[in-house]
């Protein structure tokens, strides 16, 4: 499995989920803005539509003056503007009144000279319709008011902004409705890149994503099939392997020519030792390989690990550590794990550097043991693939770097078995480290990193 995914942090502004909720906002305002901007030049700016408004509301406005009658009546006016829910303003040299006190006066009336005349003006007042009519000496206003904002309840406006507010929220749900099964899958992708390829993205739609999570879960199970025939193959090869390697082991005992018998005993050794790892990447696998977990001090058996390796080649050095660290642990694997990493160090590390770095570090919720040297180091390529059963750099094995790329894999194994994970990160010619997480279960770790050793 490749290691060094490139990871992308989702940012808010890049979530599609946002996007597509302010996409829906952005429309619904759009759409209202487009629905009013019609109405408003079909009706509001349509020459024969207001021609025939005023001239409907100039005529009613003649009757309305009659009723308020010549000089003019103060309270039939306010009666009638009760009764019909209009307000009039009346001027003449000897008396100017309205019926509503925060009319403006006449002089500020902005008139439509369209479809004025001498003894009638008409025009809007805060996009409502006005009716000036002038008989002898005396200005009649007619407003054709609506019940103004000001006059509705205060509550109105609150249950306004709740209907507004449970729209939005509306739609806030239904988009993320929408979304989770792109969230599902996300997880499914790295779950299964993880290797967990019994992992399950849940289909809920019968949309394209639905199809997509559908897809997705069919080839999660064909990948599956793949790999488990091809450990299958890789069991059956190894089971077959062991006898004819003990019979071999048994006959090179009768070679008289010790250089001879001496390269066929490391061959055999070699061969043995990757049907040893075959077969015990297979156990950890199963049930009954399972881990034998014990609370373990991972410092104590890192450190012991470790004394066998001071005195090879450029040597090992542990630069930091908590005193101790308690976790629960198949110790007999991890010895193991840090063994093939300690050797793999050492066999590319060039001893003029100095020695291997081993450091034990506590972060929020792992404890890590991380693993520099300063030899070759390892492509970025080749890191995503050196986990992989079988995968070696340099594929042909010479004496020194030999191995058949299966100590990775088993490491990787044992690592995944216990939670956990490997990782490398590398640069050619400056050294390569590799580090082994452990997950920290808060109830079985006890830690005293009181000092570094
Ligand atoms: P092998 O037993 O063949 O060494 P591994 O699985 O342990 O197999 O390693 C796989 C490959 O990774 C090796 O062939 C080697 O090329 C590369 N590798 C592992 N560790 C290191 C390291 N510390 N520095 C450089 N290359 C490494």
């Amino acid at each position: 499995m490749p290691q060094s995914f490139k990871k992308y942090q989702l940012s808010p502004s890049r979530s599609i989920f946002i996007k597509l909720f302010l996409i829906f906002l952005g429309t619904a305002f759009v759409l209202v803005i487009v629905i009013r901007g019609f109405f408003f030049l079909a009706i509001d700016r349509n020459h024969s539509f207001k021609s025939d408004l005023f001239k409907n509301l100039t005529k009613y406005s003649v009757q309305l003056v009659n009723e308020i009658g010549t000089p003019p009546n103060r309270q039939r006016a306010n009666a009638l503007a009760k009764e019909l829910g209009l307000q009039f303003r009346v001027h003449s040299p000897q008396q100017s009144w309205t019926t509503d006190s925060t009319l403006p006066p006449i002089s500020s009336l902005r008139v439509d000279h369209t479809f004025s005349n001498a003894t009638t003006q008409v025009g809007q007042f805060r996009r409502h319709p006005f009716v000036i009519l002038n008989r002898a000496d005396t200005q009649y206003v007619m407003f054709f008011l609506h019940r103004p904002f000001g006059e509705l309840p205060a509550w109105s406006f609150a249950v306004l902004a709740g209907l507004v507010a449970m729209v939005i929220a509306g739609s806030y749900f239904a988009v993320h409705r929408l979304i989770r099964p792109v969230q599902w899958l996300t997880k499914g992708v790295n779950e299964l890149g993880k290797g967990q390829f019994d992992y399950h993205v849940p289909v809920t739609s019968s949309d394209e994503l639905g199809d997509l999570s559908l897809a997705f879960n069919e080839m999660a199970m064909q990948v599956r099939d793949m790999i488990q025939s091809r450990d299958r193959l890789l069991l059956d090869v190894s089971h077959e392997l062991r006898s004819p390697l003990t019979r071999m082991k048994v006959a090179v005992e009768f070679i008289g020519n010790t250089q001879v018998k001496e390269n066929i005993q490391r061959e055999i050794n070699e061969l043995e030792m990757m049907v040893t790892e075959l077969l015990e990447s297979e156990r950890l696998k199963s049930q009954a390989g399972y881990l034998a977990r014990v609370e373990t001090d991972l410092v104590a058996l890192a450190q012991d690990v470790l004394n066998d390796y001071t005195s090879i080649g450029p040597g090992v050095e542990l630069t930091a550590a908590p005193s101790t660290f308690s976790l629960s642990l198949d110790e007999q694997r991890i010895r193991v794990a840090l063994r093939n990493i300690l050797e793999n160090a050492l066999k590319f590390s060039r001893s003029e550097f100095g020695p291997i770095n081993v450091r034990i570090e506590k972060m929020t919720n792992t404890v890590s043991v991380s693993v520099q040297d300063f030899g070759q180091g390892i492509t970025q390529e080749d890191q995503a693939k050196i986990f992989e059963p079988f995968y070696r750099v340099d594929p042909s094995r010479t004496r020194e770097t030999g191995g058949y790329g299966l100590g990775l894999s088993l490491v990787k194994k044992i690592m995944v078995a216990h939670r956990g994970n490997v990782r490398v990160s590398s640069k050619l010619g400056k050294g390569s480290t590799f580090i082994l997480e452990f997950p920290i279960a808060t109830k079985q770790t006890h830690i005293n990193d009181s000092e570094p050793k």
